[in-house]
């Protein structure tokens, strides 16, 4: 038995994947054994989607025109071509899409209607940037993941607007504006559409895996903010697993007796899994 267990406070769900998935459970049992899909995983963990899908869900990235039934746009958000598509179809929509991203989506329009040549700090491949992206004029953005990634002499243009994909380190986004303002050319408008709960717990888990023998990241090996805060933990203490469940700690035959052990999760893990994990590592031999 550990020595030990600390679990970061601000560890799981956050209200947007909360509303989410509480959602997508109601419109399942108010729709039993009717079409309800969504559009992409509905939030990146695979354990939750695998029951949403057991009681119904089916998970698609695009509808025909005459399609029936209901789609939940996932809390990641959808690029507005595919929003268009299916508000032209038969289809009933229910817009999950986080308000946070909402902010970002919003944010990137705004500024590409108002001249900014648009810097998305984030990483292109992800869901969430690429369906930000599609709000700006399509040769006046460009998404980086961070100042090293960034050749100023290629941006076009002296007016610059900066947003951040809303689950980096907060540090990234700032760097890449603080790059900027060095620069005397340019006009510069940042704006910050990170995720305070997602902050909160990078600056937690940071603190807790310094200070423990081994640190447990749960949360979907497919969730970026997971990946984060795994991240952030393995620079302080290389003791640092992003698992799943807590199958995954059998599996790694880790003695964790008389160690201190710290956990924390990502914002779409559930409260049970982490239950899961905390029963699973105290009755461990
Ligand atoms: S992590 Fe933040 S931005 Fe992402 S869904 Fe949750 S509340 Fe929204």
């Amino acid at each position: 038995m550990p020595r030990k267990l600390i679990v970061s406070d601000s560890a799981g769900v956050c209200f947007g994947v909360e509303k989410a998935v509480t959602t997508a459970e109601e419109v399942l049992n108010e729709n039993q054994n009717k079409n309800v899909k969504s559009f992409g995983p509905l939030i990146h963990n695979p354990q939750v989607v695998d029951i949403l899908q057991k009681k119904g869900l089916s998970v698609v990235d695009k509808v025909k025109k005459n399609e029936k039934g209901t789609i939940i746009i996932r809390a990641h958000g959808i690029p507005n071509y595919q929003e268009k598509d299916l508000q032209d179809s038969e289809i009933s929509i229910i817009d999950m899409t986080c308000p946070i991203v909402k902010k970002l989506q919003f944010a990137v329009k705004y500024l590409s209607d108002n001249e900014y040549f648009v810097i998305i700090v984030g990483n292109e491949k992800h869901p969430e940037v690429i369906g930000a992206r599609s709000y700006a004029k399509k040769e006046r953005v460009l998404v980086v993941n961070d100042k090293n990634g960034l050749d100023i002499k290629v941006i076009p243009g002296q007016k610059i607007g900066i947003v951040a994909q809303t689950t980096i380190q907060k540090n990234l986004f700032w760097d890449v504006v603080d790059m900027f303002k060095e620069e005397q050319e340019y006009t510069i408008k940042a704006i910050d559409t990170l995720c305070d709960d997602i902050n909160n717990k990078q600056i937690e888990s940071k603190e807790i895996a310094k200070d423990v023998d081994i640190m447990f990241v749960i949360g979907g090996k497919n969730s970026s903010n997971t990946k984060e805060i795994a991240d952030i933990c393995r620079k302080v203490n290389k003791n640092t697993y992003q698992i799943e469940t807590f199958k995954e700690i059998k599996e790694l035959g880790m003695d964790l007796e008389d160690k201190v052990v710290g956990i924390t999760a990502g914002a779409s893990t559930p409260p049970w899994l982490i239950k899961q994990t905390i029963d699973g590592v105290l009755h461990h031999g």
